[in-house]
């Protein structure tokens, strides 16, 4: 099928309407009709080539909200008409330890990324992602969405969603626990919802002296300005847990600092550079220091059932596809509340 996308063709150039060519439904396939799909920071690094992995022409886009509009004659969990979401992957090996634990984003043959990649098996057919009209993918890689929802806040929750609540889990997050959010955007503030909805005290760590107020009316207990030194050291020893989204290099040791003996300070945020951290601010209290990719197929399940039931869903600002370009520009000012969402309905028009 012939579907009207938006594709990057170099790491210098825009991303601009591109003309892909979608698969016909094989029998496990679902098809889609993407109505939203958000605009993750991971988009512009990958985009621009920032992490040296760069595969064009590119049509980024891997928080996709969708109906389906047909089965192929295999597929069980899925009809026609459903509303459903795909995130960062659509394939993975299916038989290795990973794979067999629900931990598909660590698959030891590699995950299949919904975009910036090749289809299962192929070294030639590139995966092309969300900012298109359709995608047809295998539906154990289809995740179900609430009707009941706005699609276009449900949208982030498929990649900002899924890979703060993954962390926020695997560490126990909860009550009793003082926990830290560093950066507030898109993966920021879900982090802050889900701590807070897990029942944590949760602090928001930022460089935006302007986002205070949002983030105490998104949950937060209360705000550090981290560029402050003395507000910062005003916070030593405190933290259980701190969970870094933070997309640009930055100082981890003055963050490692506000933990208590035993903390751990959790990476999501990926820049594109080496960090430097110091031994002695992990020796001293016995710190650790640990990463989080995304989340596997059935805790993205969970964490949007739970979503549904306790109604929380992103922040966003709703865009036309023609102002994808200027929506990098505004997210690396940090002027982003706080994501941005593309109504695919505008790549139709
Ligand atoms: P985003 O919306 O741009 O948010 C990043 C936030 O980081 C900004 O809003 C800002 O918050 C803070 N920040 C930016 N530059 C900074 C600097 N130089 N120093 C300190 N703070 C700075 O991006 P996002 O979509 O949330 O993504 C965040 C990062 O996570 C990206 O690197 C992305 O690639 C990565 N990511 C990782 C995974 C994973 O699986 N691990 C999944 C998705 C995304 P304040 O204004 O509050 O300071
Ligand atoms: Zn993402
Ligand atoms: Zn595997």
């Amino acid at each position: 099928m012939s579907t009207k996308a938006y594709a990057a063709t170099s790491a210098t150039t825009p991303v601009a309407p591109f003309s892909i060519e979608r698969r016909e439904p094989r029998e496990k396939d679902v098809a889609i009709e993407i109505s939203h799909c958000g605009v993750c920071h991971s988009d512009v690094h990958q985009v621009r080539n920032e992490w040296q992995n760069a595969i064009y022409p590119m049509v980024p886009g891997h928080e996709i909200v969708g109906k389906v509009t047909r089965v192929g004659a295999k597929v069980t969990k899925f009809k026609v008409g459903d509303t459903v979401g795909v995130g960062c992957l659509i394939e993975s090996c299916r038989t290795c330890a990973s794979c067999k634990e629900g931990l598909e984003q660590y698959c030891e043959s590699g995950m299949v990324g919904t975009y910036n990649g090749y289809e299962k098996g192929s070294k030639t057919d590139i995966a092309f992602g969300g900012y298109s009209e359709r995608i047809v993918v295998d539906e154990d890689f289809v995740l179900k969405v609430s009707s009941k929802l706005d699609p276009a806040r449900v949208a982030p929750l498929l990649c900002a969603g899924i890979t703060t609540w993954s962390p926020l889990r695997h560490w126990k997050v909860g009550k009793g626990q003082r926990v830290g959010i560093v950066g507030l955007g898109g993966l920021g503030h879900m982090g802050v919802k889900f701590a807070k909805a897990l029942g944590a005290e949760v602090v928001v760590f930022t460089t935006s002296e302007s986002k205070k107020k949002d983030a105490l009316a998104l949950g937060a207990h209360e705000v550090v300005l981290s560029k402050d030194d003395a507000q910062m050291s005003a916070q030593t020893g405190r933290f259980d847990f701190v969970l870094d989204t933070v997309s640009a290099p930055h100082d981890y040791n003055a963050i490692l600092n506000v933990l208590k003996r035993d903390g751990a300070l959790t990476l999501v945020g990926a820049p594109p550079t080496a960090a430097q951290i110091m031994g002695f601010a992990l020796i001293m209290k016995r710190r650790s220091v640990g990463g989080s990719l995304i989340g596997g197929l059935k805790e993205t399940q969970e964490m949007l059932d739970f979503c549904e039931k306790h109604e929380i869903m992103s922040d966003v600002e709703v865009i036309n596809i023609a102002k994808v370009n200027e929506s990098y520009e505004r997210m690396l000012k940090g002027d982003v509340k706080y994501r941005f969402v593309i109504d695919i309905a505008t790549l139709r028009s």
